[in-house]
């Protein structure tokens, strides 16, 4: 390959922050809130026009399960943002509090325009500066140091260097952690497969009510008879299922894009126009065969494509399927959960689905009352000192990565990285060697739920 050196000069800001976090998805905009109402001076870098990444602009309209049956798990800002939204009747308009105070294995759906507004309340509130539309596209690291100067940022009025003095990677794809030259691993290069994507959808037009509560059993019931009749181009037996927004809107999580390597962009424009058209697909087969949704209309799909794995970092320590099995506690953990490991099938054979089923329904879940702990190591990239990861590009195997790849967990683990920040400018530690008694008992003046008796100056390793 021919090369083309890229050089040019390009203005630096003036002003240095605090903090520069980049990505404003469930865990970006965690991070800079919790940042900003400590104290920081944060710049929060989005690529789209709003908050909430792949729960707004990818349509993922529910949050995962942040109870355990017997309490709260995800407390701090996560739980403050559902409570706000419930407050103003922009979660489903049925559901019952319990679903995220206290519920084993329920979701709580989200209304997508109320979640927007929120969170730019809350960040224009803390004094976060947003900046929309724009992207970091470049990055002045010195990979020996472990140290983050500058970001390159590239939006309408073309590039910009800007200063901080932390940094938080919350790209969901470690874009920037990629850029810093830390080490990371990819999905399908150093994992058995890439789990599918999604593009997901809005409808609606759906008559709930006639599905009285069994909603997803009859959708499954009619999926098998429509692979039966060959309705659809792709036969793909996993079908995660339209799930009820309001009276009579849904989202859909169906149709799975395979193969898609979500750090080629080639794979990304194939994968949504293919997504587009099973959307439409998907649309005949509700209309067509499930009882209550014949009058359906699809609204959109998504702007971003639903990714669920691509890039994650290589981090002080990498959470690992014996952890979560082990319902491991740790002295730094920052949050607690007990989502399911939730692997889609890596293709759409009858092994893949029965294995996906097996590891899913069966093995991958914590009972009621369980959960394992999310240590502090896995946003550290190895050695690093300014610099945090959060959300889906944590460092952890693959099986974990299946749990905490979701919203509530995003959101814990970017309150926890932009509160470790703050800890790091205010003491002069570095993320590597992070006080994490300190930033434990910060957390849990914000309303995280941090339960372990023992706590330690250091974090977990090994
Ligand atoms: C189809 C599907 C269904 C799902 N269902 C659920 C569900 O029911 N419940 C649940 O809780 N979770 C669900 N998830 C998982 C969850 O939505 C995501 O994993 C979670 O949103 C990850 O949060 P994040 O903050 O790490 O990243 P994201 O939500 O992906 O946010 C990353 C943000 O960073 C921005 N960004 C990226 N690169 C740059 C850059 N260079 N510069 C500036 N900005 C950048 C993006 O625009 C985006 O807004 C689902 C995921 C998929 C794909």
């Amino acid at each position: 390959m021919t090369t083309y050196t890229f050089q040019r000069s390009i203005p630096v800001l003036d002003e240095c922050y605090d903090l520069i976090v980049a990505g404003g998805g469930p865990a970006g905009a965690a991070a800079a809130i919790c940042a900003a109402r400590l104290g920081a001076k944060v710049l929060l870098v989005e690529g789209t026009g709003c908050l909430g990444g792949m729960g707004t602009s990818g349509l993922v309209t529910a949050f995962d399960p942040m109870a355990n049956g017997e309490r709260r798990l995800v407390g701090g800002l996560m739980n403050e943002i559902v409570e706000t939204l419930y407050a103003r009747q922009l979660l489903r308009p049925d559901i019952d509090p319990d679903a995220w105070r206290k519920s084993y294995h329920k979701w709580t759906a989200f209304q997508v325009e109320g979640y927007k507004l929120v969170l730019d309340e809350l960040c224009v509130d803390a004094g976060v500066e947003l900046c929309f539309f724009t992207k970091v596209v470049d990055a002045d690291a010195d990979v020996m140091k472990g140290i983050v100067n500058g970001v390159v940022l590239h939006n309408i009025e073309g590039f910009t260097y800007v200063k901080a003095k932390t940094f938080v990677d919350a790209t969901g794809d470690a874009i920037l952690s990629n850029l810093c030259g830390v080490e990371c691993r990819e999905a399908g290069r150093d994992t058995p497969g890439i789990m599918p994507a999604t593009l997901a959808s809005l409808f609606t037009g759906i008559n709930w009510d006639q599905t009285r509560g069994r909603s997803y059993e009859i959708q499954q019931e009619m999926l098998e008879k429509a692979l039966a009749d060959g309705h659809f181009s792709q036969p793909d037996r996993h079908l995660p299922g339209m799930a009820k927004v309001n009276h009579t809107v849904g989202y859909l999580n169906g149709g799975h894009l395979f193969n898609l390597n979500a750090l080629r962009c080639k794979d990304l424009t194939e994968g949504i126009i293919f997504g587009r058209k099973l959307a439409r697909e998907y649309m005949d087969f509700y209309r067509k065969y499930v009882p209550g949704f014949e009058n359906i209309e699809h609204v959109t799909t998504a702007s971003l494509l639903g990714i669920r794995e691509s890039r994650r970092i290589v981090g002080e320590y990498e959470l690992n399927v014996h952890d979560y099995f082990a319902r491991r506690q740790f002295p730094d953990q920052i949050g607690m959960f007990n989502k399911s490991i939730d692997i889609h099938p890596y293709n759409n054979s009858e092994e893949e689905y029965n294995r996906y089923y097996e590891e899913f329904e069966k093995m991958g879940r914590l009972g009621v009352g369980e959960c394992f702990g999310i240590p502090y190591g896995i946003l550290v990239p190895k050695g690093w000192r300014n610099l945090w990861v959060a959300g889906r590009c944590v460092s952890s195997d693959v099986q974990v990565h299946g749990s905490i790849r979701v919203q509530p967990a995003a959101s814990m683990m970017g309150q926890a990285a932009g509160t470790a920040a703050v800890q790091a400018i205010k003491t002069g530690q570095a993320a590597c060697q992070l006080n994490t008694e300190t930033l434990i008992r910060t957390l849990r003046d914000n309303d995280a739920y941090l339960p372990q008796e023992e706590l330690s100056y250091d974090m977990t390793r090994v």
